[in-house]
């Protein structure tokens, strides 16, 4: 399967993959929806004014500028779309290829526009569903003996997050305030100066379940659009002191990076894998059918500030997580909690078995104690300022690749 647009074999968007964003071509002008595809944006938006798209409902998606009335469709509507996307994009279809006029109204080269984030979020919930992490973290703060919670193997720990601070790539992160405290004096109020990333991914509630009602392991799928790289920028000097006993509160809500571009579980369905083994055995509403793990390869670049090369400090994959998307939101409804079209639901920090596999500084560092060195000689044990942070993420195909784009920011010194 080619396209007649011109895509590397390692390229992130071929048309295997045609993930969904939104973008404005201007920063004046409205929101457009799109999919990318190669270095350039189809716009759907116009594709469907001009019907040369159409939906089975006869309803239009497109035109809000966001992706929260398509993701609301279902797996149908997305089917029909894909399906439609893929035809007018092949290499051998003349309709689109031939024209030239219309491609010049509905291709947009990625490096001119500008990304928004891919859908409203109503609610944001952040999991910790890596084994490796958890263990690491529990080690750090709790001993080996005491490193997960006694909770922590049978069901999907997570907290409610912060949907307003959610972060587009590209846009800057301010060093956060807060309270500190060292083990020895009183709190004071000051910077923070243990900024970290985390390395997650996240999916996008398709539709939602009504109050008082859950979705199953088994029609989680249906539920889910799609996934996003996702960068939990966190506080530790703030988490440490504030957490107990709620969990993590504004050592967490200042910023969250997204990737711009929703790979769709079409996209991905070459790449599901069975996951880890879960011992013990999960409470049967957590069983989940089939394999329910994807084989995504992640990796975390550090970019100092006037560098011009990215240092890869970090290579995750996706498919080291211990709980699933599908069980992340069966556990979310099991009480009868409404999700809702466009809920960002995020992994936890995925970190693998490896040390360069640890996916954030408090790991890879071991809390500071085993600083890293980068390219220009200097020495990371945390974020400093002006330091850039890019994930990035692709499932290898035979011949191509299926990538998510990045998830960058750039850190602000505190004001
Ligand atoms: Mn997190």
């Amino acid at each position: 399967m080619k396209s007649f647009i011109d895509v590397p074999v390692d390229h992130d968007f071929p048309i295997q993959n045609l993930p969904y964003g939104v973008f404005r071509a201007t920063p004046m002008e409205p929101a457009r929806v799109g999919v990318a595809i190669g270095d350039f944006i189809l716009d759907l938006t116009t594709l469907e004014d001009a019907q040369w798209i159409a939906s089975i409902s006869g309803k239009r998606y497109f035109r809000k500028g966001s992706l929260n009335a398509f993701m609301a469709a279902g797996p149908e509507e997305w089917r029909h779309v894909r399906a439609q996307l893929t035809a007018l994009l092949s290499e051998g279809e003349p309709r689109l290829r031939d024209d030239e006029a219309m491609r010049r109204r509905v291709f947009f080269d990625q490096g001119a526009v500008h990304m928004e984030l891919p859908a409203v979020v109503g609610d944001y919930t952040d999991f910790y569903s890596s084994r490796e992490h958890a263990t690491n973290v529990g080690t750090m703060f709790r001993g080996a003996e005491n490193a997960l919670m006694e909770n922590w193997l049978h069901l999907p720990v997570g907290y409610h997050g912060r949907s307003s601070s959610l972060l587009v790539s590209g846009r800057p992160v301010r060093r956060p305030h807060g309270q500190l405290k060292a083990d020895d004096g009183p709190p004071i109020h000051a910077a923070s100066k243990l900024l970290d990333f985390e390395l997650e991914m996240g999916f996008f509630v398709g539709p939602g379940n009504d109050l008082g009602t859950s979705i199953s392991t088994r029609d989680a799928a249906d539920h889910i659009f799609g996934m996003v790289l996702v960068n939990d920028w966190s506080a530790r000097d703030i988490q440490k002191w504030e957490y107990v006993p709620l969990g993590p509160f504004l050592g967490k809500s200042f910023a969250t990076t997204l990737s711009p571009w929703v790979v769709t579980l079409e996209a991905l369905e070459p790449f599901r894998v069975e996951g880890p083994v879960q011992d013990p055995p999960p409470l049967d509403y957590l069983r989940s059918p089939g394999p329910s793990a994807f084989d995504i390869q992640l990796e975390v670049g550090i970019r100092p500030p006037r560098a011009e090369s990215v240092d890869i400090v970090c290579r995750s994959n996706m498919k080291y997580l211990y709980w699933s998307m599908y069980q992340q939101l069966a556990h979310h409804t099991v009480n009868g909690c409404n999700a809702r079209p466009g809920d960002l639901m995020a992994s936890g920090t995925i970190s693998g078995p490896e040390p360069q596999s640890y996916g954030s500084m408090l790991e890879l560092s071991w809390r500071g104690t085993r600083p890293l060195t980068l390219s220009d000689g200097t020495e990371r044990r945390f974020i400093q300022d002006g330091d850039s942070v890019v994930m990035r993420g692709w499932a290898q195909g035979a011949g191509y690749r299926v990538g998510f784009g990045r998830a960058e920011g750039t850190v602000l010194p505190a004001v």
